[in-house]
């Protein structure tokens, strides 16, 4: 094994420290830090109604504070350890690799945390701080449920009341989801409004905070939203970029040429980005949804098709359709269908600090299956996004490269849809 210090051209050669606000060992890059308005360059942004603004900054400051708190961090670092099984394994994907012909694969095995994906670390700083803010309950949306299952999991182990909001239609969809949240003692609030999914659950879910902020604390489910929820997910989430950086430079004496990951709302991207925004030699891409194809109205390809615009209280790249409101988007990973996206990959894109493209429905499958049947690890479909782009770049490249993928999440919930798809 060689060390950091060798004179490989993917070597650490940062001498400047990262410079971090916060005191633990993992924190955000200045990069992705907001201003005091809550703004990254021109996206984000704090939330305007006086009552909302009010708990918001409540929780700002409640934040900031308690990540500094030796308290916090040392049952942060003992859940991490001891309930979500942290450190996640870097898995090098061999026989993937090999059939490509091109770059190395690796995978930040999310997969394997307590709940199948990444979504359960900024769920446990979430209720966490609700819990050491003195509030009784934690409430949420949720699109496919996989916040909402995270959320609920993380309330039953700090004894805390959860209320989730949901559109009927996902209600029907994700049956398995809400059947995991009841018995985890959530209460499922149906949301029949509008077409009854993620964007009026959103709505309902703030609405019924605005009655209750004093007791509650409203939980997002990713790296987006008014001020502070970027930082505040994007923090929780960064563990895992933190993670990988170390652990690779351990097990290669590298670091890679790419890191990827899917794009929904943000989160995953930008907590494994967070370890590598220092490392100019590393490339960062975020893969979105590009559907049934970016030249058909069937995507979620916010970067990539979007404009400079506003959804729930925060500005971003955004789908809008031809009215100015938020588009209907499609892709086949629910958890990738939002017509926005974080505002810290809105400001990473204009700088060109990290790039973004995106993958169809077909390429996803593709990848879905081939990862099943060549590593034995059925990936999220959401997931299956980023490999499916790690595959065709890693053709281009060559046996020495190696790439990074943020495997987001296991694919057990997708498995019946995907045998609709796919002929056996
Ligand atoms: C929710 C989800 C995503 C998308 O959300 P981000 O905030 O963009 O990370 C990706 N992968 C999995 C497994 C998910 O559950």
């Amino acid at each position: 094994m060689t060390t950091a210090n060798n004179s490989n051209s993917h070597t650490v050669n940062k001498t400047q420290d990262t410079p971090q606000k916060t005191c633990d060992k993992y924190g955000l890059h200045q990069s992705i830090l907001p201003s005091d308005e809550g703004l990254y360059g021109e996206y984000g942004g704090k939330i305007e109604h006086p009552e909302l603004a009010r708990a918001m900054n409540e929780i700002e400051v409640g934040f900031r504070k308690i990540i500094k708190s030796d308290d916090f961090i040392n049952e942060m670092q003992r859940l991490r350890e001891t309930y979500v099984g942290r450190p996640s394994p870097i898995y090098h994907a061999r026989r993937l690799s090999e059939q490509g012909g091109g770059a190395q694969i690796y995978f930040k095995r999310e997969d394997l945390n307590h709940t199948g994906a990444h979504k359960i670390n900024h769920c446990l700083g979430e209720v966490l701080l609700a819990k050491k803010l003195g509030k009784t309950k934690v409430i949420a949306e949720t699109g496919a449920g996989q916040h909402g299952v995270a959320l609920a999991t993380a309330a039953a182990l700090m004894g805390l009341e959860c209320e989730i909001h949901m559109g009927v239609v996902d209600i029907k969809k994700e049956h398995p989801n809400v059947s995991r949240m009841k018995i985890l003692g959530a209460n499922i609030v149906p949301v029949s409004q509008g077409a009854g999914t993620l964007k009026e659950a959103v709505d309902s879910a703030f609405e019924s905070y605005l009655g209750q902020v004093d007791s509650s604390l409203f939980a997002i489910g990713s790296a987006l939203g008014p001020a502070p929820y970027p930082e505040m997910v994007s923090y929780f989430q960064s563990v895992v970029g933190h993670e990988a950086r170390e652990q690779f430079l351990a097990t290669t004496g590298k670091l890679p040429n790419k890191v990827v990951a899917c794009v929904g709302g943000g989160s995953n991207a930008i907590g494994i980005f967070s370890g590598f925004l220092a490392d100019e030699c590393v490339e960062l891409v975020g893969v979105e949804p590009a559907g049934e194809g970016l030249d058909t109205p069937n995507h979620a390809a916010t970067m990539s098709k979007g404009v400079k615009g506003a959804i729930h209280g925060f500005k971003c790249y955004v789908l809008l359709d031809e009215n100015g409101e938020p588009a209907p988007v499609h892709s086949i990973a629910s958890g990738l269908d939002y017509p926005g996206v974080g505002p810290q990959h809105s400001l990473l894109k204009d700088k060109q600090l990290a790039s973004y493209e995106s993958v169809t429905d077909a390429e996803c499958l593709d990848a879905f299956m081939t990862l099943s049947r060549l590593e034995g690890i059925i990936p999220a479909l959401e997931s299956a996004h980023a490999i499916a782009y790690a595959m065709k770049i890693a053709k281009t490249m060559s046996a020495d490269d190696s790439i990074l993928v943020n495997l987001s999440g296991r694919g057990d919930k997708d498995i019946d849809f995907v045998l609709s798809k796919v002929d056996l």
